[in-house]
């Protein structure tokens, strides 16, 4: 299908929310999950990702972390970050919806962004509640303790086993709810409660939109699907939504 149709689709059905996942960062460098080459084919994420993990050993957790900020801090917003802010400011996007801890939507001026796993820009002592941001952290590694209390921080970021921040995913549950088109970009649509957000637009009789290399298991119940890269297809989607 086509960029053509998914422009149509977005002039018929507003407002447009946006799901993205890792799928969108995969061009500025960041290397995704669950692909071959992916980040849990070189760490094991329950040795890395897991709360129980961090609180076992977070020093080797922190090493992880530590080599992720690193490829973090080296990567810049690629055209489809670009083209999602442009979109918002011309006001064809109402929010991003986010899966990603990077930033880079924030960074390529995305204003109405929910992180719902959080993300790398503080990360916070579970002790004494002291919140650290990013610069002082990396200026702490590799092993970033608490200024305060000097137990070994935790990035607030999402780990497996922990909830979902409550607000953020309240806030995307609403918006995926609201929304007339909600835009998949970059994300197999695996992990849930995030994955079970379409559901939420469908039955509220939102149509649904998806840009993913690769099939996804909502691919059915959508009304436009693109097996295409998150950049070349979301610059043609801006270009065409002036
Ligand atoms: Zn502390």
């Amino acid at each position: 299908m086509s960029v053509d149709a998914l422009a149509d689709l977005i002039r018929g059905h507003r407002p447009c929310v946006v799901l993205t996942g890792a799928g969108i960062s995969t061009e500025s460098g960041i290397p995704d999950f669950r692909s071959p080459t992916g980040i849990w084919a070189t760490y094991d994420p329950r040795e890395y990702a897991t709360i129980d993990a961090f609180l076992r050993d977070p020093v080797k957790v922190w090493d992880f972390y530590g080599r992720r900020l690193q490829v973090l801090g080296d990567a810049e917003p690629n055209e489809g970050h670009r083209a999602l802010a442009e979109l918002e400011e011309r006001g064809w996007v109402k929010a991003v919806i986010t899966q990603n801890i990077d930033r880079l939507h924030e960074r390529a001026g995305s204003r109405a962004l929910v992180e719902v796993h959080g993300s790398v820009r503080t990360s916070s002592c579970l002790d004494c509640g002291t919140v650290v941001p990013l610069a002082e952290v990396v200026a702490l590694l590799p092993v970033p303790h608490c200024p305060n209390c000097n137990r070994i921080l935790k990035p607030d970021v999402v780990m497996f086993g922990e909830l979902l921040p409550p607000a953020e995913i309240a806030r995307a549950e609403q918006l995926a709810g609201e929304a007339g088109v909600l835009l998949v970009v970059g994300s197999s649509l695996e992990v849930y409660p995030v994955a079970g957000l379409p559901l939420g637009t469908l039955a509220n009789g939102g149509r649904l939109a998806i840009v993913n290399r690769g099939a996804t298991p909502l691919d059915a119940r959508a009304s436009v699907v693109i097996d295409g890269g998150a950049g070349e297809t979301l610059r043609a989607l801006a270009d065409r939504l002036e």
